[in-house]
């Protein structure tokens, strides 16, 4: 396998495809210029903050609440989920939502919720090392992750699939890849399941899917692999330039990743996430955010409270 830690210059490419995904937003406004995709703040919720909520037995909340704010972790760079205005830094998207409608269960306005970007090789050590109060980023909930933090929820269902260029012919599903040089993300769990299950493709591994989509705009890649609610992101985002094939081909269930002895931090984010479920401001969220790009809103999966850790 190949990996990357980091791009020594930009590509020109790197230029085009974030002009790509730049210049709707531009335009907008512009006379004949096609409508904005993207959430208007008048459609996402507003979550209705809980007053003297306390949490005694969580160190984690008890921090944050002398600190005055949460700092969550998320992703910057994946359209309708985790994305960073480069212009304000404001964060938006499902996940930056879900973090949002926690956030005002435990006490906190999530106007003050601080993000951080972490990418998901370093999501482990920064909520072990106390870089983060939880993080909300396409982190799949696993037996061998549990080892090492806590998860909430889920909060949704993704599986693993496959993006390529538009003009490709040869990849119909993960079963065409052998001797195909094919992208992810290095500590993540569809790199790890393409290296297991498909060992005849050339992994890739960068720090993130964007520089993987990079490299697959500019021919360094045959295709890029990760979940389809990121996959599908980035296909919305440029259809005439990228499409995702087949079907998928793992069950991802995303959990708010928390540091694992903070067992009441983890029951209280269950507890908030499907009250928020119940309300409406999940479904709400999910269409303003997700759900642009073109998958209605399912049922969210029931939360999982398991045991606490020893
Ligand atoms: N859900 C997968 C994971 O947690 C892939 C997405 C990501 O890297 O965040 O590894």
């Amino acid at each position: 396998m190949t990996t990357r830690r980091a791009r020594s210059r930009p590509r020109l490419t790197a230029v085009l495809f974030l002009a790509a995904l730049v210049l709707p937003v531009a335009a907008c406004g512009r006379e004949g210029s096609p409508p904005v995709k993207g959430p208007r703040p008048e459609q996402l919720p507003v979550y209705r903050v809980a007053t003297g909520f306390q949490l005694p037995g969580s160190s984690v909340w008890e921090a944050a609440r002398r600190r005055g704010h949460l700092v969550v972790g998320a992703k910057e760079d994946q359209p309708y989920l985790g994305e960073k205005d480069p212009a304000t830094g404001t964060y938006s998207g499902f996940d930056i939502e879900i973090a949002k409608m926690l956030a005002a269960s435990l006490g906190f306005d999530p106007k003050t919720v601080v993000f951080r970007t972490i990418a998901s090789a370093n999501r482990e050590t920064a909520l072990q090392n106390g870089q983060i109060d939880y993080y909300v980023g396409t982190y799949t909930i696993n037996d061998l992750r549990k080892r090492q933090v806590g998860f909430a929820g889920p909060y949704y269902i993704a599986g693993q699939s496959l993006l390529i260029r538009k003009d490709e012919k040869g990849i119909d599903g993960p079963q065409d890849l052998a001797g195909k040089r094919v992208c992810s993300a290095a500590g993540s769990t569809p790199l790890q399941r393409l290296q297991r299950e498909y060992p005849r493709a050339r992994a890739v591994a960068y720090d993130t899917y964007s520089i993987c989509v990079d490299n697959l705009i500019s021919l360094q890649v045959d295709a890029v692999t990760t979940d389809d609610t990121i996959l599908m992101g980035y296909a919305a985002k440029a259809p005439d330039v990228l499409r995702v094939v087949g079907r998928p081909f793992s069950r991802e269930p995303y959990g708010i990743g928390v540091p694992r002895s903070d067992t009441a931090l983890r029951l209280a984010l269950d507890d908030a996430l499907e009250q928020h479920e119940k309300n409406g401001d999940w479904k709400k969220a999910y269409d303003a955010t997700l759900g642009l790009s073109g998958v209605p809103a399912p049922a969210p999966p029931p939360v999982d409270r398991y045991p606490a850790a020893r």
